[in-house]
């Protein structure tokens, strides 16, 4: 199966325990009550990847701002990340605190996480190379997961 060594230095990613999201939300030392309570239960619920409608259909009585902002939040404490889609929408994800990157099924939408150490020292060399001092960098890799793979290998 030569998908497996192409992913290879994939993470396994852990989930975040609903306590982690909680207590993002939350801030340290505070109840969870009302809102945010609520946003934090439907960040649960929405499954592998979602839009920020999405979430505001799911959390209903949450205002827009409030939604929005809870969502920068997390991003920036690394339990949400961001993820661009082949046609250029952005949708969020559950994610790892550790830096990582996604692959995307063209096909059926699904989002994998890969982290790979030798990509990193590519990136950082590259930008040694171009003389910028770089911050920070997005790579998307797109194409057909494994299931849709074998679906069409088996329409054949
Ligand atoms: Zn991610
Ligand atoms: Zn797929
Ligand atoms: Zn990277």
């Amino acid at each position: 199966m030569p998908y497996a060594g192409h992913l290879r230095g994939i993470i396994g990613v852990v989930s975040n325990t609903a306590q982690q999201i909680e207590h993002a939300i939350a801030g340290s030392g505070r109840r969870l009550t009302g809102p945010r309570r609520t946003l934090a239960e439907a960040l649960l619920t929405l499954g592998d990847h979602f839009a920020a409608e999405e979430l505001l259909q799911a959390a209903p009585g949450v205002g827009r701002a409030t939604v929005f902002r809870t969502l920068r939040m997390l991003q920036e404490s690394g339990l949400v990340c961001q993820v661009v889609m082949d046609d250029g929408h952005t949708v969020y994800r559950l994610g790892s605190e550790e830096h990582h990157h996604h692959v995307i099924c063209s096909e059926c939408g699904a989002v994998a996480d890969i982290a790979s150490t030798r990509l990193e020292k590519a990136l950082g060399a590259i930008a040694v190379e171009t003389g910028y001092e770089v911050d920070a960098h997005r790579l998307e890799l797109y194409g057909r997961c494994p299931d849709c793979r074998a679906a069409r290998a088996s329409a054949k």
